[in-house]
């Protein structure tokens, strides 16, 4: 007899990464420098010069195991958003706290909702635990919380909110998200993923961390892979009233976040001016990708978030098509047809250099 695997979890589809360069650049036999990558919404200034020094310090140290409960980098946390340090979980990347949300409190068969064309790996935790996805259609591509309380029954456990949203950059502004988790059942925990915070706009800026200490079933989620310039290292944190925060840590695996990752997450968090040049880079040249676009003529969400979403084209292959026209230009961008959005793609801001150049295939691909 073969092995054998619970069929929730034959039907999970694989998580699609964006294409690496080393691949690409062996493909088109280039150099990798030649490549430009704008597909996994990373940070295009790499990683802060504060982090990679406090990463070397911390190298000779790595014959020890890691501080299993990040002692100095809950501090940081503690320290910047003024919360005591019994409501901080840190995970290997924000990932990590999604899974532990769900491993912490789902059993097969209890109900998950989440939005249409929401991050990708609500569906994939979900599904590893056995529970039940409840997928509510999205409105203008983005969230509709009206729609997604009133899908809510005794049987849902969790619901995943994303704001700003992958892939669709979408943002729900602080009164809808007050108005929800005032609204929301004490029985149905919501994780609020917020990925992309640092990308606002200050006056879209709201303090959702005071909601936690409103709210006994919020869980906040942040991480340091996108404006913080960190997404190789794995770190992301959580931020939950003692209880919950006190079963996420049961489920988690003593040494998830690992010694470079905590140290060098230390620095990044404290470095408010490699913070600030991230955000007015990707302000800037958001703007200049967006202008470009509808200088072409192409239909996009305006973004509040590091990438954008364009549509490429009127008919279901267009996506793929410019997707695969642009790679043999060696430009890498992201399809999002896994998403249910065929005729779109989604771009990462980059370098001033790395969008011209994106934008030069484009044209050329159209
Ligand atoms: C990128 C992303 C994350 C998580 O990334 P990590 O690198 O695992 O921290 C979480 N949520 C959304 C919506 C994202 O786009």
């Amino acid at each position: 007899m073969s092995v054998q695997a619970p069929g929730y979890i034959r039907a999970i589809a694989p998580y699609q990464p964006g294409k690496p360069i080393s691949e690409l650049a062996r493909e088109l036999g280039l150099a990798e420098s030649e490549i430009v990558k704008l597909a996994s919404n990373e940070n295009p200034l790499g990683m802060p010069e504060s982090a990679k020094q406090a990463m070397l310090k911390e190298i000779s140290e790595l014959g020890r195991y890691p501080d299993g409960n990040g002692f100095a980098l809950k501090q940081a946390v503690v320290n910047k958003y003024d919360v005591p340090m019994g409501w901080v979980t840190l995970g290997n990347g924000s990932n990590d706290i999604l899974e532990l949300a769900a491993r912490a409190f789902l059993a097969p068969g209890d109900q998950v909702i989440y939005a249409q064309h929401s991050f990708a790996v609500y569906a994939l935790a979900t599904q590893a635990v056995g529970a039940q996805a409840i997928v509510v259609p999205a409105k203008d591509l983005g969230h509709d919380l009206p729609a997604m309380l009133a899908a809510i029954t005794p049987q849902t456990r969790m619901v995943f909110v994303a704001n700003p949203n992958n892939p669709t950059g979408t943002f729900v502004t602080h009164q809808e998200v007050e108005a929800f988790l005032s609204a929301v059942p004490a029985h149905v925990v919501v994780v609020l993923d917020e990925a992309y915070n640092e990308y606002l706009p200050p006056e879209l800026r709201f303090d959702s961390v005071g909601w936690v200490k409103r709210f006994p079933n919020l869980i906040l989620s942040r991480t340091m892979s996108k404006a913080y310039g960190l997404a190789g290292l794995r770190v992301g944190f959580a931020v939950a009233q003692p209880a919950l925060t006190d079963l996420l840590n049961r489920v988690r695996q003593p040494f998830n976040v690992n010694s470079l990752a905590q140290a060098a997450a230390v620095a990044a968090i404290q470095d408010q001016d490699f913070l600030q040049r991230s955000f007015e880079l990707n302000r800037t040249e958001l703007d200049r990708m967006q202008a470009a676009f509808a200088g072409l003529g192409l239909r996009y969400v305006p973004s509040f978030a590091n990438f954008v979403l364009v549509q490429v084209g009127q008919d279901d292959e267009a996506g793929m098509r410019v997707f695969n026209g642009l790679l043999k230009l060696g430009v890498i961008v992201r399809p999002v047809n896994n998403y249910g959005l065929p005729r779109w793609l989604r771009i990462s801001v980059g370098l001033p250099e790395e969008n011209s150049r994106f934008l030069e295939a484009l044209k050329q691909v159209l």
